[in-house]
């Protein structure tokens, strides 16, 4: 089980502003993130969410 702060390195993300996020590098701290998204026929990656974010 990775800690808050550890990098999870199978896990890229840009979203620092997220609880999860592990801070000092580029990755999310967990070990497993769930992708959904809010569009009914999504075509782009604006169209996908982490619906595992959690507001810092
Ligand atoms: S939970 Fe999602 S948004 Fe938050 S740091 Fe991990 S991958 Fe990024």
């Amino acid at each position: 089980m990775s800690g808050k702060n550890t990098p999870n390195y199978n896990i890229r993300c840009h979203v620092t502003k997220c609880a999860n996020h592990c801070g000092q590098e580029d990755y999310c701290a967990l070990d497993c993130v769930c992708i959904g998204t809010h569009e009914s026929d999504p075509s782009a990656p604006e169209c996908t969410d982490c619906q595992s974010f959690i507001k810092k």
